[in-house]
């Protein structure tokens, strides 16, 4: 079955292959296990991220500049870990380019995401979800989850294209016009991150910052929790075939600064469009949808 056939369809939209797998991996393996249509939408290829270990360090944007290929590979394995068949690059693969933290050299390149015109690059994704009619949308906040200028630019394409698409006017070839329902960030309570922080600074030499964390809020603004137990093993195995950008030791992980932080089997939600179908928290991101 396609991801457009299922009765409940989930769009991601990120900005480089492995946000996926550490912000929603027990969510992505969930829905697909449920028979719900998943459909990823990431926006770069990761070209300018670094490399763990030395055996692909040369692959690194100031060597080979062969990164980016090389992490479509590991994207598509840790999609085949999630059960989540519908994966696509944002007007395809390699056309926008990773675009460093804010400030950087790398984001005056004109084909970085960054420098991306918002409604060109809304349009592709406005193409998928026409096809696709999902109900939910999740990506991040208006800052991006923690000011990275790719996923700032995430949050403001998939926006726009959220607006675009439910409009009849805007190029009907694309497809009958779609309204998505409901609308989710990424989150991360601050008490929860605090806490495994603490239980990675036992354990490893060095954590993370919790500035360096994306979508960490006060714990009363997440609406919307899952319950990832069942998928934990799933997403750990995810975010391992991300295997140049993460390190995976039980239930914490590391980027390839090598500070520490929590693999969340959880994962939180705070819907900003369209109603919560329960009581706070939520434990569906389709509460209150009928399925059609
Ligand atoms: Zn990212």
């Amino acid at each position: 079955m396609t991801a457009a056939a299922a009765a409940r369809r989930l769009l991601l939209v990120h900005a480089h292959p492995d946000d996926e797998s550490i912000g929603n991996g027990a969510t992505m393996a969930r829905y697909a296990a449920e028979g719900a249509g998943v459909t990823l939408v990431t926006c770069t290829l990761g070209e300018g991220g670094e490399v763990i270990g030395p055996e692909l360090a040369h692959l690194t944007a100031d060597r080979q500049d062969a990164l980016g290929e090389h992490r479509i590979g590991e994207l598509r394995a840790a999609m085949r870990e999630l059960g989540v068949g519908d994966v696509r690059f944002l007007g395809g693969p390699g056309r926008y380019r990773d675009s460093g933290m804010m400030g950087v050299a790398e984001n005056d390149r004109p084909d970085c995401f960054w420098r991306a015109d918002v409604d060109e690059a809304a349009g592709h994704l406005v193409a998928v979800v026409r096809e696709v009619r999902p109900q939910v949308l999740v990506t991040y906040d208006e800052n991006g989850g923690y000011g990275h200028p790719d996923h700032i630019q995430a949050h403001r394409v998939a926006l726009r294209a959220l607006e675009l698409a439910a409009d009849p006017r805007y190029r009907p070839e694309l497809g009958p016009a779609w309204r998505i329902v409901k609308v989710y960030w990424n989150r991360v309570p601050r008490t929860v991150l605090a806490a495994g922080l603490a239980a990675a600074a036992e354990r490893h030499p060095a954590v993370a910052a919790p500035e360096d964390v994306p979508g960490v809020v006060p714990d009363e603004l997440v609406t919307t929790v899952l319950d990832g137990a069942r998928h934990a093993e799933r997403k750990a195995a995810a975010m391992r075939a991300h295997a140049t950008q993460i390190t995976v030791d039980g239930s914490f992980f590391a980027l390839s600064n090598e500070r520490w932080q929590p693999l969340l089997a959880d994962e939180y939600y705070q819907l900003v469009h369209g109603e919560c179908g329960t009581g706070r928290p939520e434990t569906d991101l389709f509460a209150g949808i009928e399925d059609r």
